[in-house]
């Protein structure tokens, strides 16, 4: 199975990304984590992606798009990936769809997390994560055990850089101008499937879980 997950930033992508992993053996590559690491361990892709991370703004497509799909192959074909957030761009959805049908493979299904903008910047300004393990939690609606210590692996919590409100406009704004047109784009394709990302996390996965169970999916 391989999926994306569409949604704007902090409408709970990565946290889904890490059940749906979990529930059904996918591997997560989340294109956040994944240029956070080469920004920490100073690679060139790190270097030329820095300040666009800083300021709010997406990486140009040709670098994202070779890293996420080298990304894809270094992971086991079977039973497959979940992709959150990669691809961001039309651009970047058609090269993924090139790079996967070069490589035999489609996307199944796009989860489309939708959640008014209010919302968001309440739940990211709230989120933390865990610089081990990268587990997510958020101090209102999804708090760990003991406060900022991460109940998988016991490391401190931190709040990402962009998270602070001032690059959180900035990021929804992105999102407004050049993801949400995605949208239209999997829903032309027949492969949207949209889930209302401002339920409890239970719930959200609740959904999620009856979208992937129609699709045939072994859960
Ligand atoms: P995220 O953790 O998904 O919110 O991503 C953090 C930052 O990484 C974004 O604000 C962008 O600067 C960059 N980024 C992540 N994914 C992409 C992508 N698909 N295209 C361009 N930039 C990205």
């Amino acid at each position: 199975m391989h999926l994306i997950l569409l949604g704007p930033p902090g409408a709970g992508k990565g946290t889904q990304a890490q059940r749906i992993a979990a529930a059904r053996r996918l591997v997560q590559l989340s294109s956040g984590d994944i240029l956070r690491s080469e920004v920490r361990a100073g690679s060139e892709v790190g270097r030329r992606a820095r300040s666009f991370m800083d300021q709010g703004t997406l990486v140009p497509d040709a670098i994202i798009t070779e890293v996420m799909l080298a990304g894809i192959d270094r992971v086991p074909r079977e039973p497959g990936f979940v992709l959150d957030g990669f691809p961001r761009t039309v651009a970047q959805a058609e090269a993924l769809e090139a790079g996967l049908a070069a490589r035999g493979m489609r996307i199944d299904a796009v989860l489309n997390f939708d959640m008014p903008d209010g919302d968001i910047v309440r739940r990211i300004v709230g989120r933390r994560t865990c610089s081990n393990c990268h587990a997510t939690y958020n101090v209102e609606f999804l708090p760990p055990r003991s406060t900022d210590v991460c109940d998988v692996c016991g490391q401190r919590l931190t709040q990402r850089d962009d998270d602070r409100e001032e690059v959180v406009v900035t990021r929804l704004r992105t999102y407004r101008a050049q993801t949400a047109p995605l949208v239209n784009y999997y829903q032309g394709k027949g492969l949207l499937r949209n889930v209302d990302a401002s339920a409890a996390p239970e719930t959200v996965e609740a959904a999620v879980r009856r979208i992937l169970d129609g699709l045939g999916a072994v859960g």
